[in-house]
């Protein structure tokens, strides 16, 4: 990925080689935090205005002051039109600045979207479990788009580690909650499953898509507390994601999903997205 554009609050677009956050800046200091990462699609941010609401929540959660949702999208439209790149990867960054300072630090950074997406699509994913060890509802970042970001972090490499390409979190009694940066979702029949909000996980806007999409594709969707086992047993699976989209799970701790080939209702969302994207 190579960063294309960055541009800075109350600076306008700065050189993308240049660095443009203190080194006592919350943000890096403490993981004080919070961000967006969204899909540009023939040189459009995709629900951009989802984005922004969701930045301004995880904000409120960690009491982070906020500029005005002008600037952010001022913001964003510079550093986009400045990558002038069709297809690419949009990250909006908030943090309260330097320490003591008061003054907010946003950042909107364009790049190029990872080159392994669409084999990754084709190939699918192999997913591992990962415990986080807190009852469901219970992880203070849970919902938060926040760059504490460790722990997911942390689990992506054991999921490596465990030859996995990907992790899914489970609360304590096994209970399915997300991937580090996806939504997690399983078909049966034409039922769709995924966790619930209230279990502590983000409010994925590509988890919206696919809420919006799925009856006029054919689908019901359940949320709910589900255990890992009804995933090992579901027909298909797939990740939701803005950057990733949707991408099919053909394994989860080395045992297949279905028939541990990438499913049909994986391709017919991606689809849908795509369709989404384009209207
Ligand atoms: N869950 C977590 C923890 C995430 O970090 C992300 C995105 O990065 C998602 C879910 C998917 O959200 P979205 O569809 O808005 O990209």
């Amino acid at each position: 990925m190579t960063l294309l554009a960055v541009a800075v609050l109350g600076r306008g677009l700065v050189d993308p080689d240049q660095p443009v956050v203190h080194a006592d800046d919350e943000g890096f200091l403490r993981g004080r935090g919070v961000f967006e990462t969204v899909r540009v699609y023939r040189g459009r941010p995709f629900r951009l205005d989802d984005h922004l609401a969701r930045l301004s929540q995880s904000a409120e959660r960690l009491g982070l002051r906020q500029p005005q949702k002008a600037e952010l999208q001022d913001l964003v439209a510079q550093a986009v039109e400045a990558a002038g790149a069709g297809e690419a990867m949009l990250r909006v960054y908030l943090t309260p600045g330097r320490e003591g300072s008061g003054t907010p630090l946003a950042l909107a950074l364009v790049a190029s979207l990872p080159p392994d997406l669409e084999q990754m699509r084709s190939r699918g994913l192999r997913l591992a479990s990962v415990a986080l060890g807190v009852e469901p509802g219970t992880w203070p970042l849970g919902g938060i788009k926040s760059t504490s970001y460790a722990v997911n972090m942390l689990a992506l490499d054991e999921a490596r580690r465990r030859g996995a390409d990907d992790a899914v979190f489970l609360a304590l009694g096994g209970i399915l909650l997300e991937g580090p940066t996806t939504n997690v979702w399983w078909r049966r029949g034409r039922t769709l499953f995924t966790p619930a909000l209230d279990l502590g996980i983000l409010a994925g806007v590509t988890r919206a898509v696919v809420m919006e999409a799925a009856s006029g594709l054919g689908y019901e969707v359940r949320e709910g507390a589900f255990p890992l086992e009804e995933l090992l047993s579901a027909e298909e699976a797939f990740t939701s994601s803005s950057v990733r989209e949707i991408m099919p799970v053909v394994s989860v701790d080395g045992r297949p999903v279905g028939d541990g080939s990438p499913g049909q209702a994986a391709a017919a969302f991606q689809r849908a997205l795509r369709q989404a994207a384009a209207a």
